[in-house]
């Protein structure tokens, strides 16, 4: 037996780009439902990303969940570049005319996201399994999983991907509409989280010939600290004193020298990829952030494209929905990609500018190291980083 469920947008997957739309349409009064393979604490238990752009800042706000953030999130200013042995300082607000970026963790978002959605009632089927798409090219798509011992059938309007990269919706595209770009690295960061206070009041993002290094924080008492390690490496082989040791090898001596160490509650390695596929769209799926695209995290983009996605298919639906511009679905991933490849390619760069590379020799290192002196000594160079980091505006929907 089938039991059959109805929506107006079904909605793959309860990370931050499932939540904050959800919260979006809900509150625009768009019935929703989520289907999420996860349950909550292990969606919450994921330490991702930390940085928030004003967009996705305003974005929480809009959505009525930027309470908490407003409270407890650290607003930066600007954030540090250390190669050559010193700190070269990148002023966000006094280049950018006044935008600054947020430090609260992803998990911080989740987690205010989860409580509106359970506060406000909207329906979301945890630890959902088997969630297939089905009818994508019709009028009438669907999802069909099971749960809690029963099969489920949700009739919908719409269908939003936000399901990651090993998600379902994107594999459910016939081979051959989706073109793929892809870059692997030859590498990845191992990460801590330390209750320890952190180094210094902004990120430091460190160039240095043993590898790259970041100091980043999720509060001014917990770090989240970041160094380069081999894609083979095993995080079982890092112990937190090789860790700490590592990290102020990397760091100019007097930041080294100040560094406060502590054991680690948190430790892992992340691989680092660029992706995209297009375009983000079949029939009536779309598909919003990791579920389409992966930047090296050296940009903190990640969860930023997926809150831009958000935006734009959000209020694509609301202009669907209010003054019946179904003419507006048809541009979604266009909007989209426009941002995204720009977004890919400063994390991209960045990458590129801070990382040692497999055949990093004496002269890619003094490049590296010329062209971070070359930007940061320059004016147009500091505000073309600062203008990319704080985030770029997005389109309107017209
Ligand atoms: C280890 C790691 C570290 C990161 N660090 C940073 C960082 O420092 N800075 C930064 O900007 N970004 C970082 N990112 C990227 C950032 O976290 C992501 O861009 C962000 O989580 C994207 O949100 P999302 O909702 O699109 O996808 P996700 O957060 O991946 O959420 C997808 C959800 O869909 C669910 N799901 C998957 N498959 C199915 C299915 N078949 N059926 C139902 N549900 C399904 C998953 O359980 C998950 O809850 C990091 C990512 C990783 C993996």
């Amino acid at each position: 037996m089938t039991r059959t469920v109805k929506t107006q947008v079904a909605i793959i997957g309860a990370g931050p780009s499932g939540l904050l739309l959800g919260q979006l349409l809900h509150n625009a009064g768009i019935d929703t439902v989520i289907v999420e393979r996860q349950d909550p604490d292990y969606v919450l238990g994921r330490i991702r990303a930390g940085v928030l752009e004003q967009g996705l800042v305003e974005l929480l706000r809009e959505a009525g969940v930027g309470a908490r953030m407003d409270r407890e999130g650290l607003v930066h200013d600007g954030f540090e570049l250390a190669f050559d042995g010193r700190c070269a300082h990148i002023d966000l607000k006094g280049l950018t005319g006044g935008k600054t970026v947020m430090i609260y963790g992803q998990t911080e978002v989740t987690r205010d996201l989860m409580e509106a959605r359970a506060h406000c009632g909207a329906q979301t089927f945890y630890s959902a399994s088997n969630v297939q798409p089905h009818e994508l090219q019709g009028e009438q798509p669907y999802l069909t999983f099971e749960h809690d011992g029963e099969t489920l059938r949700l009739d919908c309007d719409y269908i939003a991907g936000c399901d990651g990269f090993h998600g379902v919706a994107r594999q459910s595209i016939p081979a051959g509409v989706l073109k793929e770009f892809e870059r692997v690295y030859p590498f990845g960061w191992l990460g801590i989280l330390a209750d320890t206070p952190p180094v210094a009041d902004e990120l430091i993002y460190a160039n240095h010939e043993r590898g790259f290094a970041l100091c980043s924080m999720r509060s001014p008492t917990r770090t989240r600290y970041y160094v380069q390690v081999g894609a083979e490496e095993k995080v079982e082989d890092w112990s937190d004193e090789r860790f700490w040791n590592e990290l102020k090898s990397r760091l100019p001596a007097e930041v080294a020298a100040r560094l406060v160490t502590g054991p680690s509650i948190e430790k892992s390695i992340a691989p680092l990829r660029s992706f995209v596929v297009e375009p983000m769209q079949y029939g009536r799926l779309f598909l919003l952030g990791d579920a389409a695209h992966i930047v090296p995290p050296t940009g903190a983009k990640g969860l930023n494209l997926a809150a831009s996605d958000v935006s734009t298919l959000y209020r694509i639906l609301l202009k669907v929905y209010r003054e019946g511009r179904s003419d507006l679905l048809e541009q979604y991933s266009a909007i989209c990609l426009r941002r995204i490849w720009k977004a890919e390619r400063f994390s991209w760069w960045m990458t590129s500018l801070l990382h040692r590379f497999p055949d990093t020799d004496a002269f890619s290192q003094r490049m590296q190291q010329t062209e971070l002196d070359y930007f940061v000594g320059s004016e147009a160079g500091r505000r073309t980083i600062a203008e990319n980091y704080v985030g770029l505006p997005y389109e309107p929907i017209e």
